[in-house]
Parts: structure tokens; sequence; C-alpha cells
């Protein structure tokens, strides 16, 4: 790999040594005896300057795959498989060739099983739930706690056939339920979670079957479960007229393994498969690979298309066909992408020869990362990772290519995992974070029970949202996952990249607190962001612009929203949108959209600022901040939807936000709870607060640590902050207590957590890496990202009326002149009241009476 086209460019002799050293203790397993550079270089264009570390999710595609499969789909004509014509027959051919050849690679001999082309491997799982011969009373369904979801919604058949049992295992449960001798015990383990007990008598002398489903190799953790368990569970089959079949999830374990099923008597009944995992590509193609001898007890529930021998139309008589795939696999297969399997398996053939070289090379790249990761500590010597295995690294039989972990700071405290995946996406680094559809294993390591889980949906968190901690632990995992192409070096890079952020190696330096401020303070730019997640409008100087409890005037009170779920579009997901100029023109009444000529085309558009929208509708505002619902004005001009909707290619819609109109009627957003503030302060749209500040000098310093880093520059803009002030010393800001400009009183409330959002170039909608990484350097506290401070306005100790302009001079309150203000305040609030009570004793003095008999009598 070209060191020099990555954005991460670690220190190159220390770079050099490792690498050096990791060739040499591991030349064997390593590489495909050397091969691995030049594959990389030539077959993966796309991974130039990407660490992709994320092949459990999926791995990716060779260029040979692409190449041979168009140019087969371009020399042959392909028809569809269930006709009879030359074209029809020629697209058999290959596909029954393909069918073999997935036999071939798992070793199973053609007389023993059939591949069941699927859609992925989820709805081959799904298959099995709906074919299995389920007895109702009777059967049961076990699935080990560390399955995909997909195993586990396979008990949703085991309910509606009212299964006796069903029931999540642990691998000590399996040892205690299949490991004695099936002769001479009962099952005595089995503590049942059953639906109905009673056995029915009438289906004694039938076969009652049950399933158990694992996975080869957990997506979660990569830890692998024993093959031999089928064997064991085998036993139990012997004479006896209950027997369990098993379900060998290996989607994961596949995709880097070898799996034989040539030992049909100890292999698994049904094996369930996707195909994106081995090779990248096709996608969309999975398959269940099934057993013959099944076929006289599998139902056919559901049918359609090619399945059926026979049929008629109007009474309930259909013959199925014969071979377990002509009768399963409904409708159409997949069979262009069948077809490329051909050539993936070509592919991965040529390059790599044969999955074991596959399985010696990933493990060697794990266990230098789980060593590697394992050994860092912090300067305290405290451990950085928790690793969430509990396997050997080194032994592939029993832990797969994965590394899942999640990481303490020098303090205790858990690394927000959602943070460290933006930073790794700023930097060009490919990981998964989360639960991972993995409730089981998640429960197991992250120590989330299913009470906390269930408890934490209806305090309204989902496996979809951006909280990343719950209760204090961490909602999900880290996954690191390497594949066949990875190469040392990205892993190297991934270890650069982790210490550098997550590895202290002295302790924070601790603010000084007795930092005197700066005088001459100037606010130089006054911004407003109208419509949210767009570009900013910055007052002329000589404008004064009211200010109110929620924020500047305009500030953040209209948003965009998708048309079809009503969430709010933000500039994460659509960075064009900062190209979108909102401005407002006050003495119009008008709100003028444009977008500079270069991006767009069209006129701008212009709003009037005293009409609301009718429709009022909720929509939700997805931010990690802000998960409110929220109810608005949806516009529902064409004109000025199309607008938007042809700007940023998605269908969407303009919202104002409901409280700006009538403010008894709508609810309202609050500031958030994090912050200091008296309860139930409203806000706009904003995110967080109603005002946030900058300083010139901080956007200075950052630009500094930047610069030294290679990189360019960035804009006070891009930290979109509403008062940009000049004249500070660097971070002054984080010891503010209260600013005061054109007589306006801000109270600081707290500092503003950043996040990639900053990245976005405002002029060109470009994202880059900066500013994100370096004030993840050098701003980082408690594991928030710091940079610039939140405020509100204090009307008690301001000046009518609100407005505000910018070139002003702006002064720092210390208590101490706080103190003096707030004096001449109750002074005057004592002379009020002084003077209306004595007008009251003046015209009433019974009053007087009655309120120091009231006094006195409690
Ligand atoms: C990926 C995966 C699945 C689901 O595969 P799909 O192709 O998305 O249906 C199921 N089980 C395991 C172990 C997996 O890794």
């Amino acid at each position: 790999m070209a060191l020099d086209s990555l954005e991460c460019k670690p220190d190159l002799k220390n770079f050099n040594t490792e690498k050096t050293a990791f060739l040499k203790e591991f030349n064997v397993q390593y590489g495909y005896g050397g091969k691995i550079d030049q594959i990389r270089e030539e077959e993966y264009p796309q991974l130039k300057g990407a660490v992709f570390l994320d092949h459990a999710a999926t791995t990716t595609y060779a260029k040979s795959v692409l190449i041979s499969f168009t140019t087969d789909l371009i020399n042959n004509l392909y028809g569809n498989p269930h006709a009879n014509s030359p074209s029809s027959q020629l697209c058999n051919q290959r596909l029954d060739k393909v069918r073999d050849r997935v036999l071939r690679h798992f070793n199973a001999n053609p007389g023993d099983y059939q591949v069941i082309f699927t859609q992925n491997a989820t709805a081959a799982i799904k298959l099995v739930g709906e074919m299995f011969p389920w007895t109702s009373d009777q059967s049961s369904y076990k699935y080990l706690r560390e399955s995909h979801n997909s195993l586990i919604g396979l008990r949703r058949f085991a309910e509606e056939a009212d299964a006796k049992l069903i029931k999540a295992i642990t691998e000590d449960d399996f040892i205690c339920l299949f490991e004695n001798d099936p002769k001479t015990e009962s099952i005595q383990c089995d503590n049942h979670y059953s639906t109905n007990a009673l056995p029915r008598t009438s289906i004694q002398n039938n076969i009652i079957y049950n399933l158990f489903a694992y996975p080869a190799q957990c997506n979660f953790s990569g830890s692998r479960f024993p093959l031999n368990w089928i064997q064991k569970i085998k036993r139990f089959n012997k004479n006896n007229n209950s027997k369990t079949l098993v379900l060998l999830d290996a989607a994961a374990y596949v995709s880097s393994s070898l799996l034989s099923l040539s030992e049909v008597d100890t292999s698994p009944d049904f094996v369930t498969i996707s195909f994106y995992k081995m090779f990248g590509f096709p996608t969309g193609l999975g398959a269940l690979i099934v057993k013959n001898e099944l076929e006289p007890i599998l139902r056919k529930r559901y049918f359609g298309g090619g399945t059926l021998d026979s049929i008629v139309y109007d009474r309930p008589w259909q013959k199925f066909r014969k071979s377990l795939h002509e009768r399963y696999e409904d409708g159409t297969v997949n069979f262009l992408d069948i077809i490329a399997l051909d050539h993936a398996f070509d592919t991965s053939e040529r390059l790599y020869n044969n999955f074991d070289l596959i399985k010696n090379h990933v493990t060697s790249l794990i266990i230098y990362l789980s060593r590697s990761m394992k050994s860092l500590r912090h300067y305290n010597g405290q451990p950085v990772c928790y690793i969430y295995s509990n396997r050997d690294f080194s032994n592939n039989t029993l832990q797969g290519p994965v590394f899942s972990f999640n990481a303490k700071r020098a303090d205790g405290s858990w690394v927000g995992y959602l943070e460290l995946e933006r930073l790794a996406s700023v930097n060009n680094i490919h990981i998964r974070t989360g639960r991972l559809c993995n409730p089981g294993s998640s429960a197991r390591w992250t120590k989330l029970d299913s009470e906390d889980i269930i408890d934490s949906f209806y305090n309204g968190k989902t496996c979809h949202d951006d909280q990343d901690m719950w209760n204090g632990k961490p909602a999900g995992t880290i996954r690191i996952s390497v594949g066949a192409m990875t190469t040392i070096d990205d892993i190297l890079i991934w270890m650069n990249f982790f210490k550098k952020y997550y590895v202290e190696i002295a302790p924070s330096s601790v603010m000084n607190n007795s930092i005197s401020f700066s005088q001459n303070l100037v606010l130089e730019k006054v911004t407003l962001f109208p419509i949210k997640s767009c570009h900013g409008f910055s007052i002329s100087p000589s404008t004064s612009w009211p200010i109110t409890s929620k924020g500047l005037m305009y500030d953040r009170e209209w948003m965009l929203v998708d048309a079809g779920n009503g969430r709010a579009l933000s500039q994460k997901r659509f960075p064009r949108m900062t190209l979108i100029c909102p401005e407002i023109i006050r003495d119009k009444g008008l709100l003028a959209v444009s977008a500079p000529g270069k991006y767009h085309n069209k006129e701008p558009l212009y709003i009037d600022l005293n009409i609301y929208p009718n429709t009022v509708e909720f929509s939700t505002c997805s931010s990690q901040v802000c998960g409110d619902k929220i109810q608005t004005c949806v516009y529902t001009s064409s004109e000025i939807n199309e607008w938007f909707s042809s700007f940023l290619n998605v269908s969407c819609r303009l919202a104002r936000h409901a409280s700006m109109k009538d403010n008894s009627l709508l609810q309202h957003r609050f500031i958030k709870s994090y912050f200091n503030v008296p309860d139930n302060m409203h806000l706009s749209l904003s995110n967080e607060s109603p005002f946030l500040i900058i300083s010139h000098s901080s956007v200075n310093y950052i630009n500094k640590k930047i610069i030294e880093g290679g990189n360019q520059e960035v804009e006070p803009d891009c930290f979109r902050g509403n008062f940009l002030i000049k004249g500070t010393k660097e971070f002054e800001e984080d010891q503010w207590k209260f600013v005061k400009f054109d007589e306006q009183v801000f109270k600081i409330i707290g500092p503003c957590r950043r996040c990639n959002m900053t990245c976005i170039n405002h002029k060109t909608a470009e994202v880059a890496k900066e500013p994100y990484s370096t004030l993840a350097l050098c701003r980082q506290f408690n594991g928030k990202i710091h940079f610039g401070q939140h405020m509100i306005h204090v009307p008690e100790l301001s000046e009518k009326p609100y407005l505000i302009k910018s070139n002003s001079l702006v002064q720092i309150l210390t208590d101490r002149n706080l103190n003096k203000k707030l004096k001449k305040w109750t002074i005057w609030n004592w002379l009020w009241i002084s003077l209306g009570i004595f007008l009251i004793y003046i015209f009433n003095k019974n009053i007087i009476n009655k309120i120091y008999n009231y006094i006195n009598y409690y």
C-alpha cells in the first residue's frame, strides 16, 4: 500500500520496525507467499487510502470478479431459467454448475446435501423455520445465547407452532444438556421455560423433531463454537422418538475458513450462509445447504413460481416438485448473481488458492492485533482495552479474525464508541460499533441484561439511536475485523490511530484557573442560522439585531424535513445543505434563500416571514443531542419544497418551528438538562442552547496545530458560532462566567460538544478530517470534545431594548463586578417595593393590618 496516500500517517521509522518484526514472526502464515501487496494493489483499487476493518460486515470484492463477470454477460445470452429456450438452457447449465461448485466448496457429497439459493443468510434461516416439522406441544427450539438476531427470530415460527420449549442456552448449558451419556441420563438440567407442558399422547408413534441452532462463529465477538457439538447432539437421536436437528449458522465462519460437510452423520442438517461475506460480491445471494434425507419430513408452505409439478386454481390441490431446491426456491432465483458467484469462486481460487491460506493469513493478523491491543496501558498502568472474547486468539478453531472491545480512559471512565467511530471515520478507517444484531453477546459482554434493555427502550433508547452509553455502561462494542486482503499496514495504521487518540501517556493538564481575562475584546461577527444545518447568515456591522430568550431573532427557526419520515435533515447526511444560504431581509419581511451559482442555477427563493404555513405536524430531530419530537408548521408550496428537494436530491419539505407562531398552543423544546440553567428554558430548533460563542484565538490555536500536522487550516465558520470574539487568549472563554456587550449580559452555561460536522467545508461541502482530528487530540475532556461555549441571555442584568451589533466591545464580567451589578439591581428593587408598601399604607391602612394579623396568626 502506498503509505503517503493515507490520511493517518504513522511515524515511518517505527512503522517499518514493527512491520519487519511482524513479517519475521509470521512469514509462513501471512501474505500468501509474499503475494499480498501485489494482490492488494492490482485487485482492490477501491481500498486505496482506506483502512477497511469491517470484514465481518462484508468483505470487499476483487476487480477481476467484476471484469470476468461482465465479460461473461456481454458475450452470452442468459434467459429466465424456468423456460426451454437455448438462452434458458444455457442459464440452467450455469446454475447447476454453481450449485455443484458450492457443494464442492463445502466438501459435501451431492447425494447428501442440496443447495437452496436464498436472498441472504437471514432468508435461509427463515426458510428453516418455515419448513421445519414442528409438533405442537412437543417440539423444542433451542439456540445459543451468542446467536445473531436472525436465529433468534426463528423462535416466532416455534411460537406459532406452539412449541413446548423455546430457550436460549449458554455454552455451560450445552455441556449440561449434551455432554453426558445419552443412555443413562435424562436431561435434568433443562429448566424449561415451557409454553404448554402437557404432552399429547396421540402423536406418540411419530417422531418429534426439535431444533438446535448456533453460530459457527459469533458475529459480535468472533468466538467460534465447537463443530463437534453436532455429533454430541446426534448421539441423543439414536433409538429415540424425539430427534434434534441442527442448524449451523455459518455466515460469519465461512468468510475466512473452510467448513467441511463430508462426514454426513456428524454434520449439521441445515447450514446457512451469505456469499457477500465470503467474496464481497455478489450481494443479495445466500444459501441454505440442507440434508437430502430430510426431504420427506420438511414442510412446504407458501408456494409460487416454478416450484410445482401440477396445480389447479380453484381447489386446494397442488403437487410440489421433488428435489429440494426445485421445491423451495419460490419464484425466479437471482440467476445472474448466481453466475457472478462462479466468477467469485474462480477469482478467489486464483488469488488465494484456498480458504486454508486465507485462514492462516487472517489468523496472523488477529494474533498481532489482539496482542498489541491487549498490551496497551495508560501512563498510570491502567489497561486501555476491555476485550469481548475469552478465547485464545492464536487458536483459530476457537476464535475468528475479529477483535471486539471497548476502551477506558486512564481515570477508568469508558470511551464512547460512537465518538471513536466518528474519529476513525474522518481518518478513513472503517470499523463497526454497536450491538451488532447480537443481543445475547451484547448482554454477556457489556453486562446490560434484558431488564436494562427493556428499561432503556421505555426510556426512549432504540438500536438505531445515537446513545452509546446506558446506566454508565457501553451500550455496544467496537469491532475490528480483518479479511483475506487485509494487510499488516492496515493493522499498524489502526494501532497508530488508536494509540494517538486513546492511550494517555501523561495526566491531562489541568486548566489554569487563576487566568486573568483579556481586555479590549471585540465582537467580530454575529451569525445566525435561519435554517437548521444550512449556511449561516452574518448580520452587517451597521444593523442592530434583536435577541430573545431562544436566541438571535430567526435563528434556527426553520428546518428541512424528509418528506417520507418527517425526520430533520442534517448536514452530516447531506453536506450540500451547507451551500444553502438563507438571508433575513427584515425591512421587507422576507427570508431569501439562495445557493452560490457554481452549485445551483435557480433563482433565489423568497418566503414571507410573517406568514406561517397552516399544516402543523410532528417532526423528529435526529441529531445526537436532540432526539426531540417537535411540532412544526410545514410548507406545502411546491415551489418552495421543489427548490430544496432538487438542490439536495432528496424529497424534503421546509418546516418552521411552531412554537414561534403560538406560544401557548404548541409544544416547546427545552435547553438540555445537563446545563445548569433554570428549568424549562425554551429553545428554538438549535441543538443545545440559544447562543454559542467562539473565540478567534482558539480557532487560531487549532489551526496552528492542524498546520503542524501537515493539513489545511479551517475557517472559524466551521464551528457555527453565533458570536465570534477577537482579542482573547486561546480558550480563555472556558473560564468565563458572564459576558456583556451592547448592554446585554449573557451567562456561560457550558462547553459545546463537538462532532465531525465541523469537518464539512461550508463553502464547498467537501468533507475532510480537520478540525475534528486535531480537536480530538487537544480538546478532549472526559471523552467529550469541547470547543466554544453555550450561553443564555440574562434579561435581569441587561438593558432594553434587547439588541446587539457586531464590532461592539465585549466585557468579561467577573463575580465581583457582577455582584456590584446585582446589588444595584437589588437596591432598585427594594426601593420600588418600599414605595409600593408606602402607597398602600397611605391609601388603605386596613390592608396592612390584615396582612399583619395574617402573618401573626401563622
Ligand atoms: C452476517 C450474519 C448473519 C446475517 O447475514 P445476512 O446475509 O445479513 O442475512 C447471520 N448470522 C451471522 C453469524 C452473521 O455473521
